[in-house]
């Protein structure tokens, strides 16, 4: 089976091999107090991690469980009150609710489902601390262009920008220097079993996280950004964490550098470019985002009139896993997710059966 499902989603080809040797090495057994934790798992992780995705030392990489957890850690940390979030889809919303849950104000500039933003016409108000942008927005296939989220920083300046990019990371190539924080967990772009998130946090947010507590308030226990960065300067976590994973990400990080994340960006510009010709000249499925500009190259949306079971189904007699839509859209559309670990054969491959 090839699993073309947008997260979690066929692991990166190095992966079975990567297990069997931290099996071998007893890794699940491993202290994460210990000496070759700290040296051979955390440091050299963190450190394949930013030279893979030209993360700069200004800017802390900090491990979570998953992106949902980021979601809640960024706006505990770096919000008193007011939070402002670009919502477009699922995981937009989710980000939005999680600072009304977390009882503070949060406002949205929301846009259909399958739309992108003009952000040129979005008043953000004067007193939001935090800017959320969802910068794939798994549920619909949206990605949002980078230089425009950057233009928005540049003009407020005094405003944290968080990015999401769970299913983007590492193709997208963000400018970490041009925004505050971003996040993503493994299970998607990375090719890696789940249980494990990255938040890269930059200098301005910590400095509102130290802020914040100053002022007494909360900015959760063991998580926060300053108990995960206190932890980080030794090379550990707070607690014990996924060592498998963070073992696991640091080899893939290290197969990924090896093959050259230039090439890897080529290659899912490529196959992307051939699954939207495909469905743009089809005879009955269509790509779910008109508008060119916002068509994710990870994560597409394609319109099914005749119902999405069908297709799944079929696809799956031919060793295909692909999702159907989100939410509302599943009887509607199928989602196929186009990440480093899928190669443009297996692309081929699952296009040839939809060929009708
Ligand atoms: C999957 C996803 C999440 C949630 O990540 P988890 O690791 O499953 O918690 C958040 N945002 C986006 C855009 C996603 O695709």
């Amino acid at each position: 089976m090839i699993y073309f499902t947008p997260g979690p989603s066929q692991l990166f080809h190095t992966v079975p091999a990567h297990i069997t040797q931290a099996l071998r090495e007893n890794i699940p057994s491993l202290s994460h107090r210990s000496k070759k934790y700290q040296l051979e798992i955390f440091e050299k992780t963190v450190a394949g991690l930013r030279t893979l995705m030209d993360i700069p030392s200004s800017h802390q990489i900090l491990f979570v469980a998953s992106g949902t957890e980021a979601m809640e850690r960024v706006i505990e940390n770096t919000v008193l009150k007011h939070s402002f979030h670009f919502v477009n889809g699922a995981f937009s919303k989710r980000f939005y609710t999680t600072s009304l849950e977390l009882k503070k104000k949060a406002e949205k500039c929301e846009v259909a489902f399958g739309k992108g933003f003009l952000f040129k016409d979005a008043a953000i108000p004067k007193k939001s601390e935090l800017v959320c942008f969802t910068q794939n927005e798994t549920s619909t296939g949206i990605s949002l262009p980078l230089q425009e989220i950057y233009a928005i920083k540049k003009k407020n300046p005094d405003k944290l920008i968080a990015l999401d990019i769970v299913s983007s990371a590492p193709y997208v190539e963000v400018d970490f220097r041009s925004i505050d924080i971003a996040f993503f967990s493994v299970q998607k772009g990375f090719g890696l079993p789940a249980g494990l998130g990255v938040m890269v946090v930059g200098p301005q947010a910590l400095e509102k996280a130290k802020n914040l507590l100053k002022k007494d308030l909360s900015i959760g226990s063991y998580h926060s950004f300053l108990s995960l960065a206190e932890f980080a300067a030794k090379n550990q976590t707070p607690e014990t964490p996924n060592v498998l994973g963070q073992y696991l990400l640091g080899k893939v990080v290290g197969d990924m550098r090896r093959i050259g994340i230039t090439k890897i960006r080529k290659q899912t510009d490529q196959k992307a470019t051939l699954l939207y010709d495909f469905f743009d000249s089809h005879n009955t499925l269509s790509p779910f985002v008109s508008e060119k500009r916002f068509r994710s190259h990870t994560v597409l949306t394609i319109v099914t009139p005749d119902g999405s079971d069908g297709i799944v189904e079929r696809l799956k007699e031919k060793g295909f896993v692909v999702d159907r839509g989100y939410g509302n859209l599943k009887e509607t559309q199928i989602r196929i997710a186009n990440f480093p670990a899928h190669n443009a054969s297996d692309v081929q491959s699952l296009l040839s059966h939809l060929k009708y």
